[in-house]
């Protein structure tokens, strides 16, 4: 891959690789905006099958934040890291530290949080090495793993779509089926019980599947199945790009509500879930709550008014599928419309000049 056309194309500000020999560590910070405040994105270990893979994966997730936390109205850039590796065979604490030098070295320009594969265990060691991490243990000042957050924001935004289907923001009786348990997926499940939903659940990992059966009494189907069931909900809580041309093809449900970063294999996916009559709650929309709870850690945290905060994800969602029916675009164009306006006005109140100095002082 050519690195400078890659990054160059949807106009990345920077991409750092780091490496230390002994403790093993590769990873790749990618800084996708700085303009409306510093690059906060997750830090996912993963087995990569090869660098170009992670690569590519860095840099889609990056450019995703930025969007994200423009959508959401926060006052954050986009960013995202990628250690390459299984957690499970290499996580040690030298490699986390030595990451977290890495991250301390962008001075920062990038703040880093828990993603798929690292857990805020892991951002309280990162917590030794620099300031500029989030999702730390409560204990130190933090507001613990954001997975927690992430759910309810899943949750409120399936109740604005609920509204717009069918007139109520209640829950109860619907049928969803979650795709991943994991920490998003499982905390979703819980909201969703709460809420008198019917859950089908389905994961790669038995022991996930079991979990939330024997927890909450939740049907599950094998994963290959889980887009085809037909249900109100469809909410993929595991990795992104299950939504293309066949499974688009095969979805019987209302909706697609899930916190899955980067659902949609291409940008033409919009269009065919719209022709097959199901509503795309647009992902960065419905999984910003995550981001919006640790950005709270930023200004002192403060837990009521951090989950107050994830609830408006219910209103950004509502004027997302608003503006898509109005304008006759997708939903996935009518989010990225939004974002992308506030990139532009608010970002452009950073060229009025605040001190008289210029260059040098
Ligand atoms: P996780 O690793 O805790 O859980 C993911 C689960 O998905 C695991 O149980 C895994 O076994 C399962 N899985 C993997 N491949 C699967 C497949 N093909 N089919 C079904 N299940 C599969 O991760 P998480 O933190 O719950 O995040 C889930 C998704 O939400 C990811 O895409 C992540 O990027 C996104 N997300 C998470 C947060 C957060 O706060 N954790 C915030 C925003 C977005």
């Amino acid at each position: 891959m050519q690195v400078f056309d890659r990054i160059g194309g949807d106009d990345y500000e920077q991409v750092v690789f780091c490496h230390d020999r002994a403790s093993g560590l590769r990873a790749v910070v990618a800084i996708h905006s700085t303009c409306l405040g510093p690059a906060l994105g997750g830090t996912r270990f993963y087995p990569y099958a090869s660098e170009d893979d992670a690569l590519e994966d860095v840099l889609r997730l990056a450019r995703g934040m930025t969007y994200k936390a423009a959508a959401a109205g926060l006052d954050l850039g986009g960013g995202k890291a990628v250690i390459i590796g299984d957690p499970v065979l290499l996580r040690s604490e030298a490699l986390i530290r030595a990451y977290a030098r890495f991250v301390d070295s962008l001075g920062g320009r990038y703040i880093t949080a828990e993603d798929v594969g690292t857990t805020q265990a892991d951002m309280d060691l990162i917590r030794r090495e620099t300031r500029h991490v989030t999702g730390v243990s409560r204990g130190l000042g933090g507001s613990g793993d954001p997975s927690a957050a992430t759910a309810y924001g899943v949750l409120y935004a399936m109740k604005a779509v609920s509204r717009h289907l069918w007139d109520t923001t209640s829950l109860d009786g619907r049928h969803a089926v979650v795709s991943g348990v994991g920490k998003v997926g499982y905390g979703l499940v819980r909201h969703l019980v709460e809420e008198r939903a019917r859950v089908t659940v389905s994961d790669v990992a038995p022991a996930a599947v079991e979990r939330a059966v024997r927890d909450f009494g939740v049907d599950s189907i094998p994963p290959e199945k889980a887009h085809a069931v037909e249900a109100d909900f469809y909410s993929p809580c595991a990795l992104g790009r299950v939504l293309n041309a066949n499974t688009i093809a095969e979805l019987r449900c209302a909706a697609v509500v899930g916190s899955a970063n980067n659902q949609l294999e291409d940008a033409g996916c919009a269009e065919l879930i719209e022709q097959a009559g199901v509503l795309y709650a647009p992902d960065f929309v419905v999984n910003a709550g995550g981001v919006v709870n640790i950005a709270e850690e930023l200004i002192g945290y403060h837990r009521e008014r951090a989950y107050a905060s994830v609830r408006r994800i219910f209103d950004t969602t509502s004027a997302v599928i608003g503006q898509a029916a109005s304008l006759g675009i997708t939903t996935a164009e009518a989010a990225n419309r939004l974002a992308e306006r506030r990139l532009a006005e608010v970002g452009r109140i950073q060229l009025i000049r605040t001190t008289s100095r210029r260059g040098n002082p």
